[in-house]
């Protein structure tokens, strides 16, 4: 199979071409290495059946020349991160809606299976746990800058299962709940590459808010897993949205607590107020927890990494990269 894999280059990107590319299948990804980069990728460049564009997926013309030449879409291209939406609203809304237009236009003029990668976040504030596929969303007014990422994907979704319903485009999209592994980055806010890049070089770990808020962090490979089984099942995926997550729920003082302990640090941790991390009127979710019933079925699926594999991956990583600096 060919595959087309728009940012390619990010951190979650970069994992699924490499397990595609180990079943023998052929990879092409697009990128602008906005917030990806060659680094992540450049171990693929060997593999005869890689290939890379580096172009923005907002081109019509270029995505539509990659598509042709694709049997299945992955669109993993947006603005992530709480920082980088925050700092640059107008990249996320625009990157965010408007690739996943190009992309989804372009791949139905072709009928190619396209996934579309959406997030926890479309949940927002809901206080109706576990996270179900068809809960309600529930978000803040857009004076705070955070909700327009969930905005922008519930737009992709809506797109995307539109494209289904009415053109008969086979799409799929699964909300991704915390992804961690190695190769994310912390520049854009990522609390657990930060963390850990914090307790290694010996500096306060950030906490924000009373850290009591939880997470449940999902390692990459079960994510990549769960990607490459969703659009290998066909049919039953189609039209269909599916929650990607662990339930192995952690508070983010918890966290810290746990990464200093692996790494033997003896950094301190520093409580700081939301409003002094982001902006003020920031609204951060006390819990976020998936429901992953749905998957389970359709695929047999569950995460199998546990959050101290999750860390020590994600330290081992940091230390590598560490010393070949
Ligand atoms: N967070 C933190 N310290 C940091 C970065 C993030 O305490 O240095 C918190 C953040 O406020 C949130 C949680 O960790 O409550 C997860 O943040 P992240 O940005 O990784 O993902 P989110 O779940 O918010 O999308």
């Amino acid at each position: 199979m060919r595959y087309l894999i728009t940012g390619g280059a990010g951190f979650i990107g970069s994992h699924l071409a490499e397990a595609l590319l180990a079943q023998g299948d052929r990879v092409h990804i697009l990128d602008d290495l906005s917030t990806g980069s060659i680094d992540n990728v450049r171990h693929l460049k060997k593999d005869a059946g890689f290939e890379y564009t580096i172009d923005t997926c907002a081109s019509p013309s270029i995505v539509a020349e990659l598509v042709d030449e694709a049997d299945i879409v992955y669109h993993l291209a947006a603005a992530v991160g709480v920082d980088l939406i925050i700092d640059s609203p107008v990249r996320t809304i625009e990157t965010n809606v408007h690739c996943t237009e190009v992309v989804l236009a372009q791949a139905s003029k072709k009928k190619k299976p396209v996934f579309i990668a959406s997030t926890s976040e479309v949940y927002g504030k809901s206080k109706d746990l576990p996270f179900r596929e068809d809960g309600d969303f529930v978000l803040g007014g857009s004076s705070t800058g955070r909700w327009s990422y969930a905005c922008s994907k519930a737009i992709d979704e809506f797109l995307a299962l539109a494209y289904w319903k009415e053109r008969k485009l086979p799409t799929v999209v699964a909300r991704l709940f915390n992804t961690v592994g190695p190769r994310q980055t912390g520049r854009y806010g990522m609390v657990v590459p930060t963390l850990v890049q914090q307790a290694l070089a010996g500096r306060p770990l950030t906490v924000y808010g009373d850290g009591r808020q939880t997470r449940c962090f999902c390692h990459v490979d079960d994510v990549v897993r769960a990607l490459v089984d969703l659009m290998a099942l066909g049919d039953p995926a189609y039209g269909e949205v599916f929650n990607i997550g662990s339930q192995e729920e952690m508070s983010i003082l918890e966290l810290a607590s746990r990464v200093i302990e692996l790494t033997g640090s003896d950094a301190e941790i520093h409580m700081i107020p939301y409003e002094a991390a982001y902006e003020a009127g920031f609204e951060d979710m006390p819990r976020r927890y998936p429901d992953v019933t749905k998957i389970g079925h359709a695929l047999g699926w569950s995460s199998t990494h546990t959050l101290d594999e999750i860390l020590s991956d994600v330290i081992q990583f940091h230390q590598a990269e560490a010393s070949v600096v």
